[in-house]
């Protein structure tokens, strides 16, 4: 056999797997980006050799056959795949060709990655749906796409034809594909590689009840015939489908091969934003009759295109794993990669968040893995590229340090928390660390006081804590002659200093670093306490801030009753430290600490007196416990005040809830 016809079976054979592995189980083995470069090398044997074109050729098919268990449905009309374009002259290519039906111009849709379905109605009625499938025929999916929220199962009768099917993709929102993987971790599962075969995953289950707890979304992008529709063009298409109820993906008009790259340029600038993946942009004739005209190849139309954009989330193989410890002491593993290039990144290493995380992936040295990045978020390893993968030898498990990789102290494991500890707090990982979020900018905000600068001075012992940065002018004589360093740099370095010094009060709460305490959060404490009221607050006032939950708030209280902290913010205080407060909130704590219930028909809506008692620093629960304070009950209060009475809680009506008001204020 010659080498180009074993290259040929080989390529051919691994991608009839992959199509398999992608198509029938969802579970992928090979990154689209390797199974798009793979494929063109097929089509491109085959375009040289036309010889050796095999009937068994992925490049014959669309998709797949559908799976057992599924009945199967014809569709009335192919479902057919799109060309691919990866650059700009292959598009210009496409252009070109179509130059004879320009005259509508061109629509530019999203090309949302997710899976193509098919809904049909009947007299505006929802009656069928069916995966593409192998293009002619797909898999019954009726009752899982019924579940599908923003599916409308009932159209205007009026303003579609009596015979009516609707086509598009199912997907899976971002935010849903992290929660379905981090759940199907917890539960010992293997997780999705992306939304798409997530999306492609849940939908075809035959239990609908496994779907309907999905969070699946559908975009509408076309009909299966536009005979008898009030549309002459895609555009108008995109028109009548919402008018029916149904979402379509944002879409452009242009005229021209010219107005195109402005198009691309935006979308790939706003894909982080969109909360769903796209994997392209769909170039279509807008006009209806003129994608007529341009017909259909075998598998794909000749009117469309798809431009496929930079691939989100690639293979590579995990070559180490290194263990930072964070300011608060966590020790996180983080995972060193074959670099490799993500939505235009180079992209070396990725997060790993915990060993139990590492366990559940299945991860090991040298594993093939998927490695994920979706907008700006830091990339993440999601899974091995293989699911039967595994270590074949003892050298390539995983290990946690048994001490900290800085100081050498023993770690520690939290009860009920899977993260590993380093408890010295005077350990100088710890230190550098809290250094620098504390000059950070959402912090103190200090230029000129970056990673490198805070551990050069560490290492040198003058800044040994946070509160050593206002003392760093101290140093300023050794500091010049320090190399890189001349007056005009320690200069600015210890203005910005001085300039810090007056900082608002929500940035010095996130700059210390309080575990817990985040940027949202600390806004929230500055807006009601001063610094010396926060100092002194309990956890039960605490807990009447919305927002603040036991963890929280005990957090607060541990950080504040630490006398190594109580004395760090005396010694910047003592250096002139002026802290500006916002605007105070009015906060009427008289309610703070009781936890009321609602129950029967009051005069106003509960809403009003839940916001009611939250404004006094009370909570409102939906059950009663031993913990509850009151029970509001109005008329036809039902079982709920059974249990109070059960319990002994004391029970108000309205006037008694009102009396209790005006008691308290
Ligand atoms: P495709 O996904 O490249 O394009 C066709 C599909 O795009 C349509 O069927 C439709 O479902 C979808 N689409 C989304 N938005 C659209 C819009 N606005 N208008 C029209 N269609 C829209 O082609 P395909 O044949 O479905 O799949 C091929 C691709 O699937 C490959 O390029 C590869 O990326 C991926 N794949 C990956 C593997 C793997 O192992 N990783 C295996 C098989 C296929």
């Amino acid at each position: 056999m010659s080498d180009i016809k074993v290259r040929y079976e080989e390529l051919a054979t691994l991608l009839n797997r992959a199509s398999a592995a992608y198509y029938r189980d969802d579970t992928p083995f090979l990154s689209d980006a390797d199974y798009d470069m793979k494929m063109r090398e097929l089509r491109a044997l085959e375009a040289e050799h036309p010889e050796l074109a095999a009937p068994w050729s992925p490049t014959m098919r669309v998709g797949w056959q559908p799976r057992d268990g599924f009945k199967k449905v014809t569709h009335p009309r192919r479902m057919m795949s799109l060309e691919d374009a990866f650059s700009a002259d292959e598009v210009a290519a496409f252009f070109e060709r179509l130059k004879m039906e320009l005259r509508g111009g061109f629509i530019i849709e999203q090309k949302i990655d997710g899976l193509a379905v098919s809904l049909r109605y009947r007299d505006g009625r929802f009656v069928q749906a069916a995966t593409r499938g192998d293009g002619e025929i797909g898999e019954e999916v009726t009752q899982n796409v019924a579940t599908v929220k923003n599916i409308p199962l009932m159209l205007d009768a009026a303003l579609v034809p009596a015979e009516f099917e609707v086509r598009g993709e199912v997907y899976l929102p971002e935010a849903s594909f992290q929660k379905l993987n981090s759940d199907r971790l917890a539960a010992g599962e293997q997780p999705f590689a992306n939304p798409r075969n997530a999306a492609a995953g849940s939908l075809r289950q035959l239990d609908p009840k496994v779907t309907a707890g999905r969070d699946l979304k559908f975009f509408a992008y076309g009909v299966g015939t536009v005979e008898g529709l009030a549309a002459t063009r895609q555009s108008e298409l995109h028109a009548l489908l919402r008018r029916l109820g149904f979402s379509t993906p944002e879409f452009h008009l242009v005229d021209t091969i010219d107005q195109l790259a402005p198009v691309i340029e935006k979308t790939i600038a706003a894909r982080g934003e969109l909360g769903y993946d796209i994997d392209g942009l769909v170039i279509k004739l807008d006009s209806f009759a003129e994608q007529e005209v341009a017909g259909f190849l075998t598998r794909t139309p000749r009117w469309a295109i798809a431009y496929k954009l930079p691939a989100q989330e690639k293979t590579t193989i995990l070559n180490k794993v290194d263990w930072q410890v964070g300011r608060t002491g966590v020790v996180t593993p983080v995972a060193r990669l074959e670099p490799i290039e993500l939505m235009g990144v180079t992209v070396e290493n990725a997060t790993l968040h915990n060993m139990e995380e590492i366990e559940r992936k299945g991860l090991y040295l040298g594993a093939e893995v998927f490695v994920r990045r979706a907008g700006d978020v830091i990339p993440e390893v999601v899974s091995t590229a293989n699911t039967e993968a595994h270590c074949p030898s003892n050298e390539c498990v995983i290990v946690p340090p048994a001490v900290c990789p800085v100081c050498q102290s023993p770690l520690v494991k939290e009860d009920e928390k899977v993260a590993l500890r380093c408890p010295n707090i005077t350990c100088p990982a710890r230190v550098v660390e809290s250094i620098i979020h504390f000059s950070s900018r959402k912090g103190f905000n200090i230029d000129g006081l970056g990673d490198k600068q805070v551990e050069f001075f560490h290492e040198k012992g003058w800044l040994k804590s946070v509160a050593d940065i206002f003392r760093l002018k101290d140093w300023s004589m050794w500091l010049m002659g320090q190399k890189g360093w001349g007056e005009k740099s320690v200069y600015n370095l210890l203005d910005a200093i001085e300039k810090a010094k007056t900082v608002k009060f929500q940035n010095m709460l996130f700059a210390l670093g309080i575990p817990e305490v985040g940027e949202f959060m600390a806004g929230e404490l500055a807006k009601r306490y001063t610094l010396d009221e926060l100092m002194r607050a309990t956890e039960a006032e605490l807990l009447t801030i919305d927002g603040v939950g036991g963890v929280v708030a005990k957090a607060i209280v541990a950080y504040f009753g630490n006398e190594v902290n109580r004395r760090e913010i005396e010694r910047m205080r003592a250096e002139g430290l002026t802290i500006v407060y916002p605007e105070k909130v009015a906060f009427d704590a008289s309610f703070a600490g009781l936890i009321f219930v609602i129950t029967g028909e009051l005069s106003k809506p509960r809403d009003e007196f839940k916001a009611l008692i939250e404004s006094k620093g009370g909570r409102v629960t939906g059950s009663v416990s031993k913990k509850t304070s009151f029970v509001l009950a109005g008329t036809d209060p039902g079982s709920k005040l059974d249990k109070a009475k059960e319990l002994g809680i004391p029970i108000l009506d309205e006037a008694g809830f009102n009396a209790l008001l005006k008691n308290d204020s």
